[in-house]
């Protein structure tokens, strides 16, 4: 029931939702800084009759808004965090950044919020117009990308009271996502002693010396970690700009996935070991210090399939020839050019196993509440997120499409569980199982702080 008055009152605010998401789109903002798009959001649920509560967690961009009241409450979890240096003119298919070493929207966060918006809101609308009980909370969370911004939510029980939560993601595809890899970021830090390269060299003690081969010794690790797992750093501070200077100090962040928390920190023993080994070898003194923290995503079976069955519902999104030419224009430079269907239009299930070499803080909700994730195709089939191709495309018709087929799936599913509110005994259940006995902790120390890093 009522599935097609979701359709009609989307399809009134169909050209409003474009805008704020292409508002968003032109204005990025990195993590824990999205001061712009939280304005732009609050200023529609206001509008709307939303009931707003600001600065979540303690932060300044974490914030929710619902409508209705008792149980049960349904979320929608939003996200319109930028990535650095992801600057690109839109539509063109070529790299060129609207500005030099610019934030962009790389990962289609404007999307992801603005979709998120409008599944709440239509839901909201019907459930004043028929007297539907519940409530239906939107939540805006800041900082997915390396902030872990919904696990310090999580961490501050802003999830707790929560029976169902629905997400999704922006990509080239329409697929289930109902498992990701847990991750860690952590930072090696090295204090070594600076001197004159040439007049001293034996007096200094280098600290990128020690970043090097902490590096050398985790390539070496790689070999001997399960296959699964993924291991990646970037080196943030190499210690300074003169080479007749032994760098005093130097930093690095590591990224350690893993398909369970426990995995990733076992590994990140491994890798803390390797780290202090490198500090003697050098006569340096070596920190870690973890900043962030994704747990993996369990799976839902109950809300997995409401959720799959409203995509079919919903699929085959339609594109004009131009969509299909604009589609093409970006498809032939990836490395899965088909010409002949340069979007992907029908529903791609990971094998049952597979777990997807990525992670979400959404992962963190998860282990609370039972929680289901699409993807959606708001992208020419092969283009990546965190690149320049999916930050061109997104404020495309073909990015709006899938922005609103997401938002009518989230919504449908919502409202099958609104209808039956039975069924959160059935995902409770599944949330239980899927824990398979083990209890969620954030390995973020309780020291801290969002935005701190
Ligand atoms: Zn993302």
């Amino acid at each position: 029931m009522y599935k097609n008055e979701i359709k009609a009152i989307m399809h009134d605010k169909k050209t409003e939702f474009e805008k704020i998401s292409d508002m968003i789109w032109d204005t990025p903002e990195l993590k824990f800084k999205e001061f712009n798009a939280v304005s732009i959001q609050k200023n529609f649920f206001e509008a709307h009759g939303f009931l707003i509560k600001e600065n979540l967690a303690d932060i300044e961009t974490a914030f929710s808004a619902e409508y209705g009241s008792g149980s049960p409450i349904i979320a929608f979890l939003g996200e319109y965090d930028a990535l650095p240096k992801m600057s690109q003119v839109n539509d063109i298919t070529s790299k060129k950044p609207v500005q030099a070493n610019g934030a962009g929207h790389g990962c289609g966060h404007h999307l992801l919020g603005t979709a998120a918006m409008e599944a709440a809101y239509a839901l909201k609308v019907l459930m004043a117009q028929y007297h539907l009980k519940g409530t239906v909370r939107y939540y805006g969370c800041p900082a997915e990308e390396g902030g872990s911004g919904k696990a310090f939510m999580v961490r501050e029980g802003v999830f707790n009271d929560v029976d169902a939560a629905f997400s999704w993601h922006p990509g080239d595809a329409t697929v289930l996502i109902n498992q990701s890899l847990s991750n860690a970021r952590v930072l090696f830090n090295f204090k070594g002693v600076s001197s004159h390269a040439a007049a001293a060299p034996h007096l200094g003690r280098s600290a990128l010396d020690a970043v090097e081969l902490m590096n050398v010794g985790t390539n070496y690790l790689r070999e001997h970690i399960i296959p699964d797992a993924r291991i990646h750093y970037a080196i943030l501070n190499a210690g300074g700009d003169a080479p007749n200077i032994v760098p005093p100090e130097a930093e690095s962040i590591y990224a350690i996935r893993a398909p369970k928390l426990t995995q990733v920190v076992e590994i990140l023993n491994r890798v803390t070991n390797i780290a202090k080994g490198a500090a003697l070898m050098t006569e340096t003194v070596s920190s870690v210090k973890v900043v962030s923290a994704y747990a993996n995503l369990l799976p839902n079976k109950t809300l997995d399939s409401i959720l799959e069955n409203n995509i079919n519902l919903s699929l085959p999104i339609k594109y004009t020839t131009e969509e299909i030419a604009y589609a093409k224009s970006f498809n032939s430079l990836t490395a899965d050019s088909d010409p002949e269907n340069p979007i992907k239009t029908n529903l791609y299930k990971f094998p049952e196993h597979f777990v997807p070499p990525m992670s979400t803080d959404v992962g963190d909700v998860s282990w609370l509440v039972p929680t289901t994730t699409l993807g959606a195709p708001t992208f020419a089939r092969g283009t990546q997120v965190h690149n320049w191709m999916a930050v061109a495309q997104g404020k495309s018709s073909i990015a709006h499409k899938g922005m609103h087929f997401a938002a009518l799936v989230l919504a449908c599913s919502a409202l099958d569980i609104l209808e039956n509110p039975d069924l959160l005994k059935d995902a409770h259940r599944d949330l239980i199982e899927a824990r398979n006995g083990d209890e969620y902790k954030s390995i973020i120390p309780s020291d801290i702080h969002p935005g701190e890093f």
